[in-house]
């Protein structure tokens, strides 16, 4: 196939990778749009649990409580009622101070018991409301599970789509390129950038001229030194020839720039090509700002 052609069948496959990592991305993520959802109901379960606890911790107070005021009422009414028949004295303060004890108690327990039926009719009310936050959290979770089950499904839809142009696509390109590409596009989200004026407009840096000038004759599959991107050559207005007056001798650092680790790290790649050059100013603006501007630029 011509150079030109397989520029034109890397664009097509470019236009159909980019889509179709999104997708995978947005399928991979897609769950975790529930995981607030899920973190709110399980902490209203948590809670609810800890409110129940507590809840049965009061409730058997109240029932002691009422057993104790129980007793005491029925000490109480029993001295009354003694009360009626009493014949000495003795029995009567007896008597007396039976009532007065039991009717202290009974006066005491019933506060406490007023009290703890209070915090119990209270604790009951946050439960209930508690438990209807509950079904209400499970109600949106599911409906939410529904709904991003119809998301992925139609991000699957779509991503099927796009393998089928995908496999119209690749057969028709070499197999390594496709692989270098897929990587490239999945870093870079372009993987196929024009050269304008012997610069790189995927990461606007300037290309050594021997190399600018076989990108421009456009008869192989060449890679940005920086970027890793595949370029092909487009003529620009300005005059192209100011920009090709860098020194040819930079041309060795670009033999291996088919090899499999050489395009991965920008970085590396960056300072290769100026430790391999004898002006010191290029190596300390590559050890300041320069570098990570640069950095930036080749993520557009
Ligand atoms: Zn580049």
């Amino acid at each position: 196939m011509v150079t030109a052609d397989i520029f034109e069948k890397l664009k097509e496959l470019q236009d159909v990778l980019v889509q179709k990592y999104e997708l995978e991305a947005k399928v991979e993520e897609a769950p975790k749009q529930l995981s607030a959802q899920d973190e709110l109901l399980a902490r209203l379960k948590k809670e609810y649990i800890a409110k129940n606890t507590n809840y049965e911790s009061v409730k058997e107070k109240v029932l002691a409580l009422r057993f104790d005021l129980d007793q005491a009422v029925k000490l109480r009414e029993d001295g009354e009622k003694g009360m009626e028949n009493v014949e000495t004295h003795r029995e009567y303060e007896a008597l007396g101070k039976q009532i007065a004890e039991a009717t202290d108690k009974e006066n005491e327990v019933r506060k406490e018991l007023q009290k703890e039926e209070k915090i119990l009719a209270e604790l009951n009310e946050t439960l209930k409301m508690n438990e209807e936050m509950i079904k209400a959290q499970e109600n949106e979770l599911s409906e939410s599970k529904q709904s991003l089950d119809q998301q992925i499904q139609e991000y699957n839809a779509q991503l099927s789509e796009l393998k089928t142009k995908e496999d119209q696509i690749t057969p028709e390109l070499p197999q390594e390129i496709i692989f270098k590409f897929e990587r490239i596009i999945q870093r870079n989200s372009e993987g196929i950038v024009s050269v304008k004026n012997g610069v790189c407009t995927g990461c606007h840096m300037i290309l050594p001229a021997q190399f600018a000038n076989t990108v421009r004759e456009g008869e192989e599959i060449l890679f940005c030194p920086y970027c890793s991107r595949i370029l092909f050559y487009e003529d620009s207005e300005e005059a192209a020839e100011d920009y090709f007056k860098i020194d040819d001798s930079f041309d060795d650092v670009f033999d291996d720039e088919t090899d499999e680790e050489g395009y991965d790290d920008d970085e590396e790649r960056e300072d290769d090509y100026y430790g391999s050059d004898d002006d010191s100013d290029l190596d300390d603006e590559s050890d300041d700002d320069e570098d990570s501007d640069d950095d930036e630029d080749s993520e557009d």
